[in-house]
């Protein structure tokens, strides 16, 4: 029986489901489509130029694997990439770009029909506001060129620079870019503008943080400006929403910005957002702005690793003129390993230590700052930390927090753990009880709100309680 196209494909596809992760999988190989098979050779359609590359750079591999076990040894995949630029003018187009035999495969332009640039009628929009000039609100220090890429950034950076390309014109329309705080999204999103702004200078870009999009629009609500807020919105080419996890719970901001997204999305006008968490895990957002934030590509930012963390701090070494002896780098892109801001800021302070002392940075100096510095950083104390603070306090033994003895002095240091667990850990009421016996999350609201209740009536127990958080705050200072 002869093969089609689609069965070559799918039977390649179970390989390949079995050889990339889940995410990876729905994101690079679930929007292919196979589309003619020809001898050995076999076409596989992409949605973009980008999409081509990343799958020859990072699945090559496997995609040959596969090939080989379906077809033959002399297996080829040729690449149709066919971007679906619906809501442009141009239709479709195609262009065949032969398998790379290897990993190196280099850019190939786009004709330039691709590249965006068309004007829309809007109805909206007053004759004359259009050549309004928009602030972008862009800092010129955040670009590619100072971002350093490593694995745990490669997808964003990558999706980001090809969106900085072809602002509109790629798949990944919104571009979501999540991760951690001070790992790199508003620097990275920042980048994306500027680079947009250099190669097409007549785009409006913005960059705007949700938390100001929501004052804008409450002020534009007091002020009975709405049309205006969203006009003014609407000009935009490029807009970058930065934060957008503090949308959260807020109901009529969202509503907005919907409105707005879809307006700009139909467009052809490019969205890039960043967000603390995945969009998966943003609670309190309405499920038509998710599912919109699903169209494109939502790429995360991770912690980087050691030698990323080196290159970081060479680079802003170099930006700033210094040097540091190699081992002190090491040290501490070794002992650094929460965020590239906490990098940045052991940098400072490694800086700052030596021309106050006017001393040469060594490996012994050095260890001590750090040491300071990691002390600043760890800012939360754990829930073992405060019951050991209260016990030694009270006279009482931690192990007794966990029984069930009813005794007032324990009982109370008991209370009293729990109420400083909840104040100074980001730990959540179930985990809490869990610390003291596995008690449910409803006696440790009961317990914070007896020792609310004792610290305004008993003078003598909240000075105890000053005391103890004197404690604890010195050990996160
Ligand atoms: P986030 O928005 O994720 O909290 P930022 O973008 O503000 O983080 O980054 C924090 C700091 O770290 C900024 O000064 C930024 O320039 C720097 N930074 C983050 N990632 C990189 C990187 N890959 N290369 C160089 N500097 C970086
Ligand atoms: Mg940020």
């Amino acid at each position: 029986m002869l093969k089609s196209a689609e069965s070559v494909w799918n039977e390649c596809l179970k390989i390949i489901q079995d050889n990339v992760n889940p995410q990876s999988f729905k994101t690079w190989f679930e929007p292919i489509k196979a589309v003619k098979l020809q001898g050995d050779v076999l076409t596989i359609q992409v949605p973009s130029q980008f999409f081509y590359e990343w799958l020859e750079e990072h699945y090559v591999s496997i995609l040959r694997k596969a090939l080989k076990r379906e077809l033959s040894n002399d297996a080829r995949l040729e690449y149709q990439v066919v971007v679906d630029n619906s809501s442009q003018k141009n239709g479709p187009f195609t262009v065949n770009i032969p398998t790379a035999t290897t990993n190196a495969v280099k850019t190939q332009e786009m004709p330039a029909s691709m590249v965006m640039g068309h004007q829309i009628k809007n109805p909206f929009i007053i004759p004359g506001l259009r050549k309004v000039n928009i602030d972008s609100q862009l800092n010129a220090a955040y670009t590619f060129d100072t971002y350093v890429e490593g694995d745990s950034n490669r997808l964003a950076r990558s999706a980001g620079y090809a969106v900085a390309q072809k602002p509109g014109a790629t798949s990944f329309n919104p571009l979501v870019i999540y991760g951690g705080v001070g790992l790199g999204k508003t620097h990275l999103a920042q980048a994306i503008g500027n680079q947009i702004k250099n190669l097409y200078p007549n785009k409006t870009v913005l960059f705007v943080p949700a938390e100001k999009f929501t004052n804008q629009f409450i002020d534009a609500l007091k002020n009975n400006s709405v049309n205006d807020f969203i006009h003014f919105y609407q000009l935009i080419d490029v807009l970058i929403a930065d934060d957008i996890q503090f949308f959260a719970n807020k109901d009529r901001t969202q509503d907005i910005f919907f409105h707005i997204f879809n307006h700009l999305h139909q467009s052809g006008k490019q969205l890039i957002l960043t967000s603390d968490r995945a969009p998966r895990d943003l609670e309190g957002m309405e499920e038509r702005l998710l599912s919109r934030f699903r169209w494109g590509l939502s790429a995360d930012i991770q912690v980087p690793d050691f030698e990323t963390r080196i290159a970081i701090l060479e680079k802003k070494m170099y930006a700033d003129g210094i040097e540091l002896p190699r081992d002190v780098v090491e040290f501490v892109a070794y002992n650094i390993s929460t965020s590239v801001r906490d990098l940045e800021g052991a940098l400072v302070s490694l800086l700052a230590q030596s021309s106050l002392n006017r001393k040469e940075i060594d490996l012994d100096l050095a260890k001590k700052i750090i040491k300071n510095f990691v002390k600043t950083i760890s800012r939360e104390v754990s829930i073992e930390f405060i019951q050991k603070a209260v016990c030694e306090f009270f006279s009482v033994q931690p192990e007794k927090l966990k029984e069930k003895t009813r005794k007032r002095a324990i009982v109370q240091a008991r209370q009293l753990s729990m109420y400083l667990a909840k104040s100074y850990t980001k730990n959540s009421l179930k985990v809490i009880g869990r610390h003291f016996g596995g008690r449910d999350h409803s006696t440790v609201i009961h317990s914070c709100q007896a020792v609310k209740d004792m610290m305004d009536t008993d003078k003598e127990f909240k000075e105890s309680v000053q005391e103890i958080e004197k404690k604890i705050q010195l050990s996160i200072t």
